[in-house]
């Protein structure tokens, strides 16, 4: 380990997953910058979901700030026929391999957002995919967030979660599916670009046992190197739970707030609770610390 990175040893403030408004979150990557640093974060990755155009703005304010940062996305993967999101930390925001692959899926999630809008069109809410494009900071990614946000702040739902109840859930109504990258494609890409890849809150999808084993020995082969442990996505049960599914795979540790914005998460940037000692977090990857020296 090279000696100038001793400092993130003792690092335990990570946070390394949230989204800006470049995806599904409300805020600015500058403004997530500066609230990253105003909340203590020592260590801060932006994670928006299959986009990175919010990265080097986030870099250039985090590094004014003195706070280190690392290059994130948050992929979107079909496994078993379910979704399931596959983090990449200090990615090379410029890879053609990487980039390639998420305009790929930002196309996937207009024809499905089209799709969607015209299920609700059937269901008595005419405009919603015009809406859900109108609130959305970047109308090149659109997600059920913004179906859900526009649909909320146009009074029709009193809030964001009865939406996803009532429709947008994956057996929902209004919910399209689509077939998104395979494990492989997306863990290619990651590590084309430098990057780490990390298993998104997993205490989130809704596998068996078995497919848990399945997925967590796959994701291993394929190069696989850290699961989310403690993240805002989890009740604090699950901590326990998804520490002990790290130490019997040998997966290295991460933790993020998956902070959307100041009214919408219950989880604010930096206020996940520490990793436990007896876990190797992620940042002591080999490829993270060589981007952090
Ligand atoms: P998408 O990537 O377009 O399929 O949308 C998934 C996003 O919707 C997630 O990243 C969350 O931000 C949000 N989301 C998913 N399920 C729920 C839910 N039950 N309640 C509120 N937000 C949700
Ligand atoms: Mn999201
Ligand atoms: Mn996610
Ligand atoms: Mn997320």
């Amino acid at each position: 380990m090279p000696a100038e990175s001793k400092k993130f040893q003792s690092m335990q403030r990570a946070d390394l997953h949230c989204h800006s408004n470049i995806s599904d979150g409300v805020l600015e990557p500058a403004d997530l910058a500066r609230r990253a640093s105003a909340n203590g974060v020592e260590l801060w990755a932006l994670t928006d979901h299959d986009e990175v155009a919010g990265v080097a703005v986030a870099r250039q304010v985090a590094q004014s700030l003195n706070l280190p940062f690392l290059a994130g996305v948050e992929i979107s993967v079909t496994w078993a026929g379910r979704t399931l999101h596959v983090v990449g930390l200090g990615i090379d925001d410029a890879h053609p391999a990487l980039l390639g692959g998420l305009a790929a899926i930002r196309q996937q999630r207009i024809d499905r957002a089209k799709g969607m809008g015209q299920r609700f069109n059937d269901l008595g809410y005419p405009g919603t995919y015009e809406g859900a494009l109108r609130v959305a900071g970047n109308p090149g990614l659109i997600s059920r967030t913004h179906f859900a946000r526009h649909l909320v702040q146009t009074g029709q739902f009193s809030h964001m979660q009865a939406v996803f109840d009532q429709y947008l859930k994956d057996d929902g109504a209004a919910f399209v599916p689509t077939v998104w990258p395979t494990l492989e494609q997306a863990l290619g890409w990651i590590h084309a670009a430098s990057g780490v890849a990390v298993i998104a809150h997993p205490g989130r999808y809704r596998y068996t046992e078995l497919q848990f084993d399945g997925l967590f020995t796959a994701f291993k082969d394929l190069g696989g190197e850290a699961i989310e442990v403690n993240t805002g996505s989890h009740n604090p049960w699950q901590f326990q739970t998804y520490a002990d599914v790290a130490k019997h795979y040998g997966f290295l540790a991460s933790t993020g707030s998956d902070f959307h914005g100041p009214k919408e998460s219950r989880c604010d940037l930096g206020e996940v609770p520490f990793l436990h000692q007896d876990l190797t977090p992620v940042w002591h990857a080999p490829a993270i610390e060589a981007r952090l020296v």
